[in-house]
């Protein structure tokens, strides 16, 4: 089965101490495990999409501007990839398996072309990683499940702020949306188990 990884958030604001709407060490924490897994799926040339916010300064008609900061504005520092994964990506940024997205909703399908570039690849697999493992992360699977594709989540590979939102996203995840939620490649929970 064709596969993409889907790597959330992983950016400067949502990572970084000096981020601006961070998940701070949590998140820093899955740096190596994020690289790790780019890195696979590019060798194995399947699709890469990093899914990044994307905000303007002052949009008093987006519903996030009422809810958080400031963060991921369109050109700042803020919405780099956090760490070795810029490094990576700027390496790889030619390829035809790696795709840069802006979303400008928590869902990574929410007004973007990825469900099309998905299915004009065949691609029926998604595995997730990336940050907030509560909202970004959940949204996206949501949107994923009710668009009909495999999900696997990378227990290693997400985080959030909120460690009881984490926690709970990892169980919804596999109890309500059947994805497998692995660890180091491996299954530690699916629907069947
Ligand atoms: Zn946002």
């Amino acid at each position: 089965m064709k596969r993409a990884l889907i790597v959330v958030d992983y950016t400067v604001d949502f990572v970084a101490d000096e981020g601006r709407l961070t998940c701070g060490a949590p998140g820093q924490g899955l740096e190596e495990r994020i690289v790790q897994l780019t890195g696979e799926f590019l060798q194995q040339e399947q699709y890469v999409v990093m899914a990044v916010d994307f905000h303007t300064s002052d949009d008093p008609y987006h519903p996030e501007s009422r809810l958080f900061p400031e963060h991921n504005i369109a050109g700042s520092a803020g919405r780099q990839l956090y760490g070795q994964l810029e490094d990576v990506v700027q390496r790889c940024r030619d390829s035809a398996q790696l795709y840069e997205m802006a979303k400008t909703r928590y869902s990574a399908f929410a007004g973007t072309d990825l469900d099309l570039r998905l299915r004009a690849r065949g691609i029926q697999e998604l595995h997730l990683a990336g940050v907030c493992t509560d909202i970004c992360v959940l949204h996206t699977a949501v949107d994923a499940y009710n668009l009909g594709y495999q999900l696997v989540v990378h227990a290693d590979a997400v985080q959030s702020f909120d460690a009881d939102g984490h926690r709970w996203a990892l169980g919804h995840f596999r109890n309500v949306l059947g994805a497998q939620v692995v660890e180091g490649g491996t299954v530690i929970a699916s629907s069947q188990s």
